[in-house]
């Protein structure tokens, strides 16, 4: 028997970016979504009686202040996605959840630096509106790397919203294959020790939070431990890809 699920009807498709697209789902009975943290993740089946290999997990990218719908943003990549391409507004999931234990804890974590990359923003991103719905007064300092501008997700809400209204948020791109004569003037290259010395003062008593391709993770987490970042300040998560 799969574990039991909630309804939520499929109520919009935006586009991200070329291969990604974010589906807004609400549950199917009308009223509040779920209770969650800013950064956990939910388990979405195909349709709510489906079993578990019609299921996969992913990141809540809204902020937990919105209480009518939730944002999954999923990359059009693998098996179950191919299940997702042709959804229309209107088709019923099941979804489980809230899961996980990636989340930004407001009253513990004065400031928190988030490390992305591709579509491993959307916990992430799910901080950084709660943090900006709620004006918090928390700094959060945030390296996004992505290939190039066309391929990063929530782009202008990023450098506008967030960058706007945000006053203790700092955002930060980083692209890795931009042409050389781009006229690009921030950052290029892969998140290193550098570049967060760059952006974070001090940046051994910071929370960091680190969601990108699983190397990245690992590679990132090493390299904070190395560096002299305390381990219960590391958190990961590893999407599996
Ligand atoms: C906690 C958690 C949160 C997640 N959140 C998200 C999310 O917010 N958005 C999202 O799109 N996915 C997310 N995922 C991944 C998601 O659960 C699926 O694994 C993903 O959609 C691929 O589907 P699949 O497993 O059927 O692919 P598979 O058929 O198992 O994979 C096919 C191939 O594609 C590669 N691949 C799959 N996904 C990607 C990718 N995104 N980028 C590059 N290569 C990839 C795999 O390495 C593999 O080689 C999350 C996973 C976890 C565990």
């Amino acid at each position: 028997m799969p574990p039991a699920t909630i309804p939520y009807v499929l109520a919009e498709v935006l586009r991200e970016t070329p291969d990604t697209l974010t589906y807004r789902i609400r549950p199917e009975a009308g009223g509040e979504v779920l209770d969650y943290k800013p950064g956990q993740f939910v388990q979405l089946h195909l349709t709510p009686g489906s079993e578990a290999k019609l299921s996969r997990s992913y990141s809540i990218a809204s902020s937990p202040t919105t209480r009518d719908f939730i944002d999954l943003t999923i990359k059009l990549q693998g098996t179950f996605p191919q299940h997702l391409k042709d959804l229309k507004p209107g088709h019923v999931f099941g979804l489980r959840g809230p899961l996980g234990h990636f989340f930004f804890d407001p009253a513990t974590q004065p400031h928190i630096v988030l490390l992305g990359a591709g579509v491993g923003v959307t916990p992430l991103v799910g901080m950084l509106r709660y943090a900006t719905a709620l004006k918090l007064p928390n700094r959060i300092t945030f390296l996004d790397a992505n290939k190039t501008e066309e391929d990063t997700i929530y782009r202008e809400e990023l450098l506008g919203l967030h960058a706007r209204s945000n006053p203790a948020a700092k955002i930060v791109l980083t692209y890795t294959r931009l042409a050389p004569e781009h006229p690009w003037k921030g950052e290029r290259g892969r998140i290193d020790w550098d570049m967060i010395e760059r952006h974070v003062p001090g940046p051994l008593d910071k929370h960091y939070f680190i969601c990108g391709p699983d190397q990245m993770n690992k590679d990132l987490k090493d390299l904070l431990l190395v560096k002299g970042v305390p381990r219960e300040r590391v958190k990961l998560e590893n999407m599996g890809f």
